[in-house]
């Protein structure tokens, strides 16, 4: 792993380059799309061109985020770069499409709170504590006096509360209502913003949740509870693939459930597997890692070859023997 730099060490490769890729994984969430967002405007306004790509390009449901228009997919032709910058990404591969995009960059910086990250890039800052990247910009901008308005301040707070679960998880601390608070201060507008990510769903993803209860099952005495997606299902209903964000949740928030799982099948011949515990004790990344996958101890997730019930069985036999569904 790369030795932890510095924030003044990645203030300066900002301020010393012109040409900037700015990327995140596949499957973005709000954190990874608020941070590119964030860290794109912020360079903007230093003066350096910006390009901020992601392989599924900008999602609907964040298309009203400030400077959302810059947000796009990869273009086909490859381009070059002083600075490529992997945001909330875990493993370099999980950077998709716009790898093949970069065509060559002096330096690559990584920045992220994944504690499973390895470290690759040239300088790196990685922050197993920080409930969000958006957290570690938030840091990053203020130590190194960097622009900070309030559309920056915007994509920012939808980075901390999209992945504190509305400031709820146990890694939200006190540090990150100052945070909070200061982001406000810049001009958030928390009503306004708090409606536009959580109260403006489109009516499918909710038929999309009636559909995936009708295959909920309990394993270790409701210990471990589950849903899963076909392709069938999916199709039927229409939904895509930024619609089951969050639904997970519903599992977890079940008295008892101590891991909450979400099988999803994808069209490659592989599965994709959603974890989340309420216990330290149930460490899912590891679970996770397994499988192929990573992600942080209470959140985490993985690809994994094979038919929806054959990893639904595998996947549910490794978490019962972590969380001892069979004692
Ligand atoms: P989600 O369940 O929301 O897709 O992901 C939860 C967490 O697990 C996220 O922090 C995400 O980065 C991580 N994660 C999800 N899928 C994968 C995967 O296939 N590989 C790795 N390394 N991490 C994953
Ligand atoms: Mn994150």
């Amino acid at each position: 792993m790369a030795t932890q730099s510095s924030f003044a060490e990645i203030g300066n490769a900002l301020r010393k380059h012109q040409r900037f890729a700015i990327l995140s994984h596949v499957r973005p969430d709000g954190d990874a799309l608020g941070s590119q967002l964030a860290l794109g405007l912020c360079l903007k306004q230093l003066g350096k061109e910006v390009k901020i790509w992601n392989g599924d390009g900008l999602l609907e449901k964040y298309s009203f985020l400030a400077g959302g228009s810059l947000l796009t997919e990869p273009p086909g032709q490859p381009e070059e770069f002083d600075v490529a910058i992997a945001l909330d990404t875990a493993t370099y591969e999980r950077l998709g499409t716009p790898l093949k995009a970069v065509h060559s960059a002096t330096l690559w910086i990584n920045i992220d709170h994944h504690p499973s990250n390895p470290g690759y890039g040239d300088l790196v800052y990685i922050d197993p504590i920080a409930p969000a990247t958006g957290q570690i910009l938030f840091e990053l901008i203020r130590s190194e006096n960097l622009p900070l308005d309030s559309d920056i301040a915007e994509n920012l707070f939808a980075a901390i509360t999209t992945d504190t679960g509305s400031f709820q998880y146990p890694n939200t601390t006190a540090r990150t209502f100052e945070i909070a608070a200061e982001l406000v201060r810049c001009g958030v507008d928390v009503g306004r913003l708090s409606q536009q990510l959580y109260e403006s769903y489109p009516r499918r993803r909710v038929e999309l949740l009636r559909a995936l209860l009708t295959t909920m099952r309990f394993e270790g005495g409701g210990r471990v509870a589950s849903f899963k997606l076909s392709l069938a299902m999916a199709a039927k209903i229409g939904a895509t693939p930024e619609d089951n964000e969050g639904l997970i949740d519903h599992l977890r928030a079940i008295k008892g459930v101590i891991v909450a799982v979400f099988f999803e099948e994808l069209a490659d011949g592989k599965v994709r597997v959603s974890m989340r515990s309420k216990s330290e004790a149930a460490d899912v990344c590891a679970i996770c890692q397994r499988f192929g996958g990573g992600g942080h101890k209470l959140a985490a997730g993985a690809r994994v070859r094979g038919s929806l019930t054959e990893v639904e069985s595998q996947v549910l036999e490794a978490i019962c023997d972590v969380v001892n569904c069979h004692a």
